[in-house]
């Protein structure tokens, strides 16, 4: 079986000089592979480079050199079926207001040549959450709404992968829950699904593997959880019963810093770290601990190592 839904190997883009502007290297040397099955999430600061990826494999922009291939379909060899596997949601909602979803869906199906008897605009609309708005007019729906019909208008063509171009941007806490619920919904029918998006906490929340670029280059491609575990920077704050003004050096020579006018800091990693022997050092120094909390290292944090250290 294959294993990978998409593969990009040594793929590199360089735009073409155009009015003042000097040639642009988008891409270089880019090689991802996707895993069949994964929620992939494409991360990288604006500019990086994870549009013209997306261009790409939809058709729209000519690569410069490298290889793509969409569910074993090389893009170059046959670009047809290629495309003809990815369901692509672009960031702009765009629908003609006076169809109803369910006429959009039909309409949609019928550009891709699916035949009417194969079409499943009702299913995708109940999978959206979206069955008993079938006939509405579409400028009813809300911000929401639109966005899931959106994903349903990539579907009808019943393409084995999604590419969301970010999904949530702009979109409040609530209905980003939902439509990750939604996601997660189409990718346990086996749906392969990319997203690129700037919201660390929607990667982290719902990819099971991430790839950051930067500048045009993939500066990481792991595992969601070796990724997070990279970088070993927990925290531990104690927050102890008197302000004081200088920690005291005790404390400093063990990595302590001063967060407050009553509270010290230590970082460090798992697994290298004695608590027992800080509260004794704490005690040892004459304060009592007020309280104390911890912080685990998140995917922000990792990005931020890794974007800083490349650039
Ligand atoms: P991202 O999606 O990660 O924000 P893009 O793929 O849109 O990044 O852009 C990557 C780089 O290529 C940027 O420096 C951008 O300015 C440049 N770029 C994108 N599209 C074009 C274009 N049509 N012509 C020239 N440069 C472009």
């Amino acid at each position: 079986m294959m294993k990978n839904a998409i593969e990009i190997k040594n793929l590199s883009k360089t735009y073409k000089a155009s009015g003042k502007a000097g040639p642009k290297m988008a891409l270089d040397d880019v090689s991802i592979n996707i895993p069949r099955g994964s929620i992939f999430g494409l991360l990288g600061p604006n500019g990086a480079g994870k549009s013209t990826i997306i261009n790409i494999m939809a058709g729209l922009v000519v690569k410069s050199s490298g290889q793509v291939k969409i569910w074993d379909r090389d893009i170059d060899t046959n670009p047809r079926n290629a495309k003809a596997s990815i369901g692509i949601v672009p960031q702009e909602i765009t629908f003609d207001p006076f169809f109803t979803p369910l006429q959009i869906l039909d309409l949609m199906a019928g550009m891709y040549g699916v035949p009417a008897r194969e079409r499943r605009s009702m299913e995708l609309l109940e999978t959206m959450g979206l069955a008993d708005k079938a006939g509405s007019y579409t400028r009813s729906l809300s911000g929401g709404m639109k966005r899931r019909l959106m994903i349903a208008k990539a579907m009808v063509h019943s393409p084995p992968i999604l590419v969301l171009d970010e999904p949530t941007a702009g979109v409040d806490i609530e209905l980003r829950k939902a439509l990750w619920d939604n996601v997660r919904a189409l990718n346990a029918k086996g749906v392969t699904i990319l997203l690129t998006t700037h919201y660390l906490e929607e990667a982290e929340e719902l990819c099971d593997r991430i790839a950051i670029i930067n500048h045009g280059k993939v500066i990481a491609d792991e595992d969601k959880e070796t990724l997070l575990s990279r970088i070993n920077n927990k925290e531990i704050r104690f927050r102890l019963d008197r302000p004081f003004d200088d920690i005291p050096s005790e404390l400093i020579n063990l990595g302590g810093q001063k967060s407050g006018k009553r509270s010290v800091t230590f970082r460090y990693s798992p697994g290298e770290f004695n608590v027992d022997g800080l509260i004794g050092a704490i005690q040892k120094c004459g304060y009592g601990i007020a309280d104390i909390s911890t912080k685990d290292s998140d995917l922000e944090d990792v990005f931020l190592q890794l974007t800083s250290a490349a650039a």
